[in-house]
């Protein structure tokens, strides 16, 4: 019989333990993965650190990319992109499983769906243990959207693509058209980056980047940030930074990956007539913004916030990297090298290096 390690959490402040467990026989429409890599998401180490909940035990880690090992019966044959699927094939799959027929799904929020199943987010139990990315094998369920890769794309890099690329994919969508528009980029960690670079290849005009470590700055100036704004350099409001920059012109996109409530009233505040600003970053307990109504009202400003990602901005994420790890240095934002075997040392190290992305090799031979 078939057997998998896994990494399971058991807790804040309790040491990740290795477990082996046999890999269950598939159910019908199930799809087997071996899985190769996976970078741990921001969200990752704060259920780590207890700043986030998460039922427990669990698998973490999903942002993931894997092989096909076994097809079940009625499995798809089709990826997102209409491809054929095969074993042996490379594949990257959405954070969500969820029935495409629900309401929400087809109103475009397939990941808030009823009976949502999340992976990297979902308890062990005795007949669901294959759902995170650090194990050896991962079983993507039904309806779950999934894409082949065949572009030579570095794994750690293309581990990045389903929780990261698809989620700033989704709120650039939410931005719509960036051609010609100012846009203002709070907080520079992974998300803050790739969408310095996803809205260069959109044609933004310019882009500002905004963040309080002088090093994520410059990070974002290498992923096509124009200018950057450090918020504790003591140069002024964030407002009078901008104008300095662009001078007697308006910002009209916000995107907030900060999570920081202070800043995200600061990037409202700096929105011109019929700004957009949508918020991606506060993913965990916060005080209340303070908007003004008035400004709103009077600015026709739109506020719109986003929790991961649906199909199309996955199938966007996996496009864009295909087309431009190349062009950035995606490579240089994860720190490689661990393995299953160091996975508390992985955690350790996200934590206190401060690292965009810690990536962790998976299976045989890593
Ligand atoms: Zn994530």
């Amino acid at each position: 019989m078939r057997t998998s390690q896994l990494a399971v959490f058991h807790g804040p402040g309790q040491p990740i333990t290795l477990e082996t467990v046999p890999v269950p026989a598939l159910r019908e429409g199930e799809i087997l993965v071996r899985n190769e890599y996976t970078t741990l998401c921001r969200s990752d180490l704060n259920t780590f650190s207890g700043k986030r909940r998460e039922r427990t035990p669990t698998i973490l880690g999903h942002e993931t990319i894997g092989v096909i090992a076994e097809l079940a019966a009625s499995a798809p044959t089709r990826d997102a992109r209409d491809r054929d699927l095969r074993v042996g094939d490379r594949v990257t799959w959405a954070i969500y499983a969820s029935n495409p027929d629900s309401w929400l799904a087809r109103v475009g929020i397939p990941q808030k769906g009823p009976g949502l199943f999340k992976y990297g987010h979902e308890p062990i139990t005795p007949d669901s243990t294959l759902h995170g990315g650090l194990a050896e094998f991962c079983i993507l369920r039904r309806h779950t959207p999934v894409i082949r890769i065949d572009a030579g794309i570095p794994l750690p890099v293309m581990a990045l693509i389903n929780c990261s690329v698809a989620t700033v994919a989704g709120s650039l969508r939410l931005a719509g058209p960036l051609t010609e528009h100012n846009v203002v980029i709070a907080g520079a960690g992974m998300l803050g980056v790739i969408a310095c670079a996803m809205g260069r290849c959109a044609g933004a005009r310019h882009i500002i980047a905004v963040d309080i470590e002088d090093s994520r700055l410059a990070t974002a100036r290498a992923f096509g940030a124009d200018f950057t704004v450090n918020l504790q350099s003591g140069g002024g409001s964030l407002k009078d930074q901008v104008e300095r920059f662009i001078p007697g012109e308006a910002v009209t996109v916000g995107l907030d990956y900060s999570g920081v409530p202070e800043t995200m009233e600061a990037l409202v505040g700096v929105l011109g007539v019929g700004g957009v600003a949508i918020l991606i970053g506060a993913t965990f307990p916060q005080r209340p913004l303070q908007i003004n109504a008035e400004q709103l009202i009077r600015n026709i400003h739109t506020l719109r916030g986003l929790h991961n990602y649906n199909e199309w901005d996955f199938i966007a994420a996996v496009n864009f990297m295909e087309q431009n790890h190349q062009r950035f240095p995606f490579a240089s934002l994860v720190v490689d090298g661990f393995h299953l075997a160091s996975v508390n040392e992985a955690f350790d190290f996200g934590l206190k290096s401060g690292a965009h992305r810690v990536g962790v090799r998976l299976g045989a031979g890593s």
